[in-house]
């Protein structure tokens, strides 16, 4: 069993290595395998760094950032085929298991996987669902600032710690508020943005840039440019400026230009700190610490704010990047029943308000639809189970659809729909009472699945069935099929991850040099890819290493 942080924009597989959690490296040494697959000219899959790279020179071969649409009916075009964010993100879930197979020389059939806290329910569907394609069977689906908190109550002192975990990933912002004691963590709210990220702010940067120089770049160069543009928003996280080229010349952009072009995200951040305080019922001055989780949150614009706000410096003691995934692993060792994690215990809260569709009559004669019942209020611990009581309009109604809802408006339009369940048969032979009445409970489980029984309270008879329609979900013979589209084909030693990223990231270099540099790049490639043609494992690893520390100097730039 292993953790897994699937991010929107790098993934990580973590384990308990003699009582430490440890994240688990690749064959290129990086322990973050960027979230991204592309289909090569040869029709083979690339998934990681080397799919990053291909997507640069060959953006149209694949994609990124698909953790945006899982849950979503969204479809990708590439390789000859459609894609789904499910099927991408199963490719991704995939490649950690083989990572983790590689160092633990065991073959893994289950996972701990981080999903956002504020991610709903066909997002944890779709997330199971790419599992399943995957091979993997998930023992837990856990909230990522809860897997942050797991990692920092590990290490924690005894005394008791309230804890504000804020989470700005790529593509997804959470706020928890918890509190530590003795080996107990207790998360107390959650609250979020579940498309708010680092790539809104890269977004915001470039369309700030294209807006203040009148320009645009060309089409085929847009990935490019925007893999710049990160890069500067990187850079300004450490320094006042940094240069870009723009319409053939170097302009500087400054930390302050970056702060104007994003003023609009920033500003979203701050009512999602003040939500989960409100909900936890606690005030700044009662936070002991903010850890700071997710890649975006080391940016000075966001962490400036979030002190004004909460009074205290954030701590950065836990590595942002990879403390999720270190979580992750400690809950891998609390399924597994792992001896070092023994004393600790974690409760957790559903994110969203669980509910259903009810009409009302607001006047006598006067029915108006579209209401949201909430049943399990948001923040409530986890595992909860909650009934309540309802009743049907019409005399000799015979049917009622129950259609299920995640959110907090007043009306159904403005939540998000989970599922309905059809019930009929309600008239029983004796003459039917009016009002018919059902009781419908819910209970939501420590993955954040909800599962609805509705007794007919006049025949006792009980609906406990999935939903009919789950919007984004897949049956079974879907996933059969995705599994079968995705078995891997034969590995030349030209497919190997080591191997195809190399030539990625050589394509990618070459495309970026002139001359002298880029003729000996050529001469070196060519003789790597001769060697692998040889399939002979002695002069692929000699020109393969030629080759990377050529690269190397290049790219000694990139963060
Ligand atoms: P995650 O999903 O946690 O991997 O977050 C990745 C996001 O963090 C991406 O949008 C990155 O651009 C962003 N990020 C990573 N490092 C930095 C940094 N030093 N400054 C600003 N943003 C960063």
């Amino acid at each position: 069993m292993i953790g897994i942080d699937l991010g929107t924009t790098n993934s990580l597989v973590a384990v308990l290595l003699d009582g430490e959690p440890r994240t688990l490296a690749n064959e290129l040494g990086e322990d973050l395998t960027p979230s991204a697959v592309s289909v090569a000219a040869d029709g083979s899959i690339l998934v990681g760094r080397a799919a990053k790279d291909r997507l640069i020179t060959a953006p149209h071969s694949g994609r990124a950032f698909f953790k945006r649409d899982m849950g979503t009916p969204l479809t990708y075009q590439f390789g000859g085929r459609s894609w789904t964010p499910v099927e991408c993100s199963a490719l991704v879930l995939k490649e950690m298991k083989r990572i983790a197979e590689l160092h633990l020389q065991i073959p893994v059939e289950s996972a701990v996987i981080t999903v956002p806290a504020y991610f709903h329910d066909q997002q944890r569907q779709a997330t199971l669902d790419a599992a399943k394609i995957a091979g993997l069977h998930v023992e837990r689906l856990l909230n990522e600032p809860t897997a942050a908190a797991l990692a920092y109550g590990f290490r924690a002192n005894d005394d008791l710690n309230t804890l504000m975990v804020f989470d700005l990933g790529g593509g997804t912002f959470d706020v928890t508020v918890l509190e530590c004691f003795d080996g107990v963590v207790e998360v107390k709210a959650s609250a979020g943005e579940s498309r708010l990220g680092g790539e809104d702010y890269t977004d915001a940067l470039a369309a700030w840039i294209s807006r203040e120089f009148q320009w645009s770049p060309a089409e085929n160069e847009r990935l490019r440019w925007r893999e710049r543009v990160e890069l500067v928003k990187r850079l300004l996280s450490r320094q006042d400026s940094a240069s870009l080229p723009v319409a053939g010349k170097e302009i500087q952009i400054s930390r302050d230009d970056f702060i104007a072009a994003t003023t609009g995200l920033t500003a979203r951040l701050r009512p999602v700190v003040r939500r989960a305080l409100r909900d936890a019922q606690l005030t700044p001055a009662q936070l002991d610490s903010v850890l700071l989780v997710g890649g975006a949150s080391r940016m000075p614009v966001v962490t400036s704010q979030l002190s004004e706000d909460t009074g205290l410096p954030p701590d950065t003691s836990l590595d942002p990047d990879r403390v999720v995934a270190l979580g992750a692993a400690i809950q891998q060792g609390l399924c597994a029943g792992n001896t070092a994690v023994r004393d600790l215990v974690l409760t957790d809260v559903c994110p969203h308000t669980l509910g259903i569709e009810v009409s009302k009559q607001l006047t006598p004669g006067n029915v108006e639809n579209g209401f949201f019942s909430p049943l399990i209020e948001r923040n409530t611990t986890l595992p909860a189970s909650r009934s309540d009581g309802f009743r049907t309009m019409r005399e000799e109604q015979d049917e009622l659809l129950l259609k299920v809802y995640q959110g907090e408006g007043r009306m159904v339009k403005d939540n998000q729909f989970i599922g309905q369940i059809r019930l009929s048969g309600l008239k029983t032979r004796r003459k039917q009472q009016f009002p018919g009445q059902v009781e419908v409970r819910f209970s939501y489980d420590m993955n954040g699945i909800l599962e609805v029984e509705v007794t007919v309270l006049e025949s006792g008879k009980k609906y406990c069935e999935v939903f009919e329609q789950r919007p984004g979900t897949m049956t079974p013979e879907q996933i059969a099929e995705a599994v079968r589209a995705l078995q891997p084909l034969k590995i030349h030693p030209r497919e190997f991850p080591l191997n195809r990223a190399r030539i990625e990231r050589a394509n990618r270099l070459f495309a970026d040099l002139i001359g002298q540099d880029r003729e000996l790049l050529s001469i070196l490639l060519d003789r790597f890819e001769a060697a692998l043609s040889s399939q002979d494992p002695s002069p692929i690893n000699e020109t393969g290493g030629r080759l990377d520390a050529f690269m190397q100097s290049f790219f000694q730039d990139e963060v």
